[in-house]
């Protein structure tokens, strides 16, 4: 039966990567060198944005995000339940309230009419994720936003290089963060970068990244509270040579998820395959399908099971924030709050995704997914 073990994701690394990042080793400048600006240009210009602000990781572009926008104690910010954690706790770590509203079925993407309805006085901003390369309805949110005077921060840490109308995810917003960790579209190990067209965003996220130092003042003359959130510059060399590769990456992933839209098509009645976004040029970022409403979220974590013990890898994508224990803890959440985040939670199921996957491993996946659904209805 099991044939050979597939991975849930894993990143490419290419030679040309390992030698960007050994040549930084032969020199002394680890880290505040000139690697770290060069790859911030180069996302800059990738995206189409004024400024790139490279960071260590996504959690941290996102909590800078928060702060040079003043977002603080008490304040609210609307986001989705649906999405990794690190897209809520950015606003704890501030003392703010995240304000969950509910996702649309097709593309997990923040309901727009719930939106409005969650605004208060309370309300500072809006942070939108562009959720498993999918992108948010951009333009209606920035017209909430600008009727009601928030701030918007678009979370693209899932959507680099998708794009809506021609414009890259990630530009949308008043500022908008990357991630880098090994799972995502391209890597650097760890890493994050924060994107804006805003002079006082990104100046306020260069201090705060770097212990609040003024860039144009002495070492050690810290203006504000800061962290140390820098990436070093072999995380960086290593980000400028995949990035170069980010055309590629997109286009294997692309053809990956071609070959299994027609693998899985015959296990239709199943399971559901990933919708196309209307006016959107997905950047894949990993393969959900989401199971029929008739099985139980019991069923999947079956499925999940049988699929491992067969070396499959695979996983649950994703939990819902609020109903984390310390969400549920600190705010009472609890389920039935959020109907359609919580059915596409039960029901979804991530497959393995990444670009070397060939199309007989599609194949094998396939063929095991239809052999545990057969095993469950025994
Ligand atoms: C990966 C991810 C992050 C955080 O990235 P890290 O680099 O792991 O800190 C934030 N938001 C979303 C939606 C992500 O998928």
């Amino acid at each position: 039966m099991p044939q050979r073990t597939i991975p849930l994701s894993s990143p490419d690394i290419s030679e040309a990567d390992i030698a960007a990042v050994t040549a930084v080793l032969r020199t002394p400048r680890l880290s505040l060198g000139p690697r770290v600006p060069e790859f911030e240009e180069a996302v800059a210009a990738f995206v189409g944005a004024k400024y790139a602000i490279a960071v260590n990781s996504g959690t941290s572009a996102l909590h800078l995000c928060v702060r040079a926008l003043g977002i603080a104690d008490g304040d609210e910010v609307i986001t989705t339940p649906f999405s990794f954690v690190a897209s809520a706790n950015c606003m704890l770590f501030e003392r703010a309230v995240p304000r969950f509203v509910d996702i649309l079925p097709e593309t997990y993407c923040m309901d727009p009419a719930k939106v409005e309805a969650a605004i208060t006085t309370k309300t500072k901003a809006i942070l939108g994720v562009d959720v498993f390369g999918y992108v948010e309805n951009w333009s209606v949110l920035r017209a909430i936003a600008k009727k009601h005077n928030l701030a918007l921060i678009e979370d693209s840490c899932e959507a680099l290089g998708s794009s809506s109308g021609g414009k890259k995810a990630g530009t949308f917003g008043d500022c908008g963060t990357f991630a880098f960790y090994p799972n995502k579209q391209m890597t650097t190990g760890e890493g994050g970068m924060i994107v804006t067209d805003r002079d006082d965003i990104a100046r306020a996220a260069r201090m705060m990244r770097n212990q609040g130092r003024d860039p144009d003042a002495a070492w050690l003359d810290h203006q504000v509270l800061g962290y140390n959130y820098r990436l070093s510059d072999i995380h960086a060399a290593l980000g400028v040579s995949q990035l170069k590769r980010l055309p590629e990456f997109m286009a294997n992933r692309a053809r990956v998820a071609g070959w299994y839209g027609k693998a899985l098509a015959p296990l239709s009645e199943h399971l559901r395959v990933p919708e196309e976004q209307k006016g959107v040029d997905v950047s894949w970022f990993v393969y959900v399908v989401r199971l029929a409403d008739r099985y139980t979220a019991a069923d999947r974590d079956r499925l999940l099971t049988l699929l491992r013990e067969w070396g499959i890898g695979c996983n649950t994508y994703f939990p819902c924030i609020h109903l984390q224990p310390f969400y549920q803890k600190l705010y009472g959440h609890t389920k039935g709050e959020f109907p359609v985040a919580e059915s596409v939670s039960d029901h979804a199921l991530a497959l393995p995704f990444f670009n070397a996957l060939t199309e007989d491993d599609v194949a094998q996946v396939a063929s095991m997914l239809k052999e545990s659904l057969a095993i469950l209805a025994s």
